[in-house]
């Protein structure tokens, strides 16, 4: 089991997370939120606790939060979905992601991904013996280009993973990406996993769409979100898997062997949090693109290259008009030149292929202003 041919080692969240606790760096590595999301959601996780809702919950996720993200899905997307056949609760999309793939993908299956990649599909695509194709985002604009995907996908292709908005990008698919995606899974009989954890986080005005609302993917789509991002409660693991039954089963089949189920008294907080108004949803966007806006700004101050993201929680920024080529060492003396914890772009692509992207650096910015100026001032001092 080699994903990306390197095995299993720690991962570079907990590689990078660890290096920012033993030096004291401002971690804009791990994308966590450093402060609370709403109240109401808070407060509630605390009651169902004192009310005692602190054994296992159903299989398939508390009645109340299946319709709860049900009525989400409806508000926000449109798409009516049967909150008791084709929606279930998992610990983070991490879960649903790996109870989706090992449950459709076999010894010799192709899984198609971008690249750059959230690291855990090369790593879950490995685990259920499939073999990661990989579709090239470009170093520069990052956008999904059609030759490619089309090159990338055939009869022997199982799955294709959407992940949108992307990490570590921040890029957003167009209408165009998502038409000509939903064509080839038509064509090749392949099923959709779509990673959509960053789906409310979206910037300048713009929309997220939700792949599974263009005509014929709805039948052939497992829809993967979280709370995590959304509600700044990464530690709560709430996620979910929204699809028709009869796959949904296939994933619940599977999900019932690895964490049966999880976190029963932050199932009603979530439920509340889905429930709250759109104002809520907007506000967390809007501060954050602040917050992106805070980076962007410094980052370039410092004299990195960088395109502001369209959405999500990083920015990415080219070291090279800094001198420096090489962004893994970089990284690796980042805390003690600048006191700052990134990460390199390199962790997300296969190890043949990381050439075009050796100078770049991933920066988080779901972090408190005055934690993002520290950063800045850091990389302001970059020898
Ligand atoms: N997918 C993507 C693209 C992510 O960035 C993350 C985590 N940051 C996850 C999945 C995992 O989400 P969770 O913590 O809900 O498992
Ligand atoms: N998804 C978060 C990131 O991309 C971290 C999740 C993790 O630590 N596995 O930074």
């Amino acid at each position: 089991l080699a994903p990306h041919g390197e095995g299993y080692a720690p991962s570079i969240f907990a590689r990078m997370s660890g290096l920012a606790a033993t030096t004291g760096a401002v971690n804009l590595g791990q994308g966590f939120p450093d402060e609370d999301g709403p109240a109401e959601v808070l407060a509630e996780a605390a009651a169902a606790i004192t009310r005692g809702e602190n054994q296992y919950p159903p299989g398939r996720g508390t009645r109340q939060l299946r319709e709860a993200i049900a009525t989400h899905r409806l508000r926000f997307t449109g798409e009516l979905v049967d909150p008791d056949t084709e929606v279930l609760v998992t610990a983070g999309a991490t879960e649903a992601l790996a109870a989706s793939l090992l449950a459709l993908v076999g010894p010799g299956d192709e899984v198609v991904t971008w690249e750059p990649s959230y690291d855990a599909y090369g790593a879950l695509i490995a685990l259920a013996g499939g073999r990661q194709v990989t579709v090239p985002l470009g170093s520069a604009e990052f956008g999904l280009d059609l030759d490619r995907l089309r090159a990338a996908v055939s009869d022997r292709t199982r799955v294709i993973i959407v992940n949108d908005p992307h990490n570590p990008t921040g890029t957003l698919l167009d209408d165009a990406a998502r038409a000509e995606i939903v064509r080839l899974a038509e064509k090749h009989d392949v099923i959709l996993l779509t990673d959509e954890v960053y789906e409310h986080l979206v910037f300048d005005g713009r929309d997220h769409t939700s792949i599974s609302t263009v005509p014929g993917a709805r039948e052939r789509t497992i829809t993967v979100s979280s709370a995590g991002k959304t509600f700044n409660t990464t530690g709560w693991k709430i996620g979910w898997a929204i699809a028709p039954a009869a796959l949904l089963d296939a994933v619940l089949t599977v999900k019932q062997f690895l964490t049966y189920v999880n976190g029963s008294p932050f199932q009603p907080a979530i439920a509340v949090g889905l429930g709250l108004p759109d104002r809520v949803f907007a506000d967390a966007a809007a501060r954050l693109q602040s917050r992106r806006d805070l980076l962007v700004t410094g980052l370039r101050e410092a004299g990195f290259a960088v395109t502001p993201p369209a959405a999500g929680y990083f920015a990415i920024a080219d070291a090279a008009p800094l001198g420096y080529r090489d962004a893994e060492a970089l990284c690796d003396e980042l805390p003690r030149l600048a006191g700052v914890v990134g990460i390199p772009v390199t962790a997300f692509v296969g190890r043949e292929n990381r050439a075009p992207y050796r100078s770049l650096i991933r920066f988080a910015f779901c972090k408190r202003p005055e934690v993002i100026e520290a950063a800045v001032d850091g990389l302001t001092r970059l020898p």
